[in-house]
């Protein structure tokens, strides 16, 4: 009986550290993004269909908020409404 509540503190005390651990690692190793990029994504088609070369809308979005000239990034699901909505949302912060 000993040996089983030795073992089941111990196990605690590992989750417990490990945890810890894994928190402050978390929080020093936390990624910074632009919210910008989350609106843009809003804006997209979100088929994800990688018609405009990124794997998916969230690098498109990332790459229209980071470029400077979006002029040859095209999205073929959404049109062009959707790249002159995108565009003035990256530039102006709204669409
Ligand atoms: S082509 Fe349009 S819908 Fe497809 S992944 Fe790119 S941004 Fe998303």
């Amino acid at each position: 009986m000993e040996v089983l509540l030795y073992t089941i503190l111990t196990l605690c005390a590992l989750g417990v550290f490990s945890a810890v651990i894994l928190y402050f690692v978390a929080r020093k190793f936390r990624v910074e993004e632009d919210p910008r990029i989350d609106e843009v994504e809003k804006m997209l088609p979100g088929a994800n269909c990688g018609g405009c070369g990124f794997a998916g809308c969230r690098g498109m979005a990332d790459a229209l908020v980071k470029r400077d000239d979006i002029s040859a990034l095209f999205c073929p699901v959404g049109g062009g409404d959707c790249m002159n909505c995108n565009k003035e949302e990256a530039e102006h912060g709204n669409c």
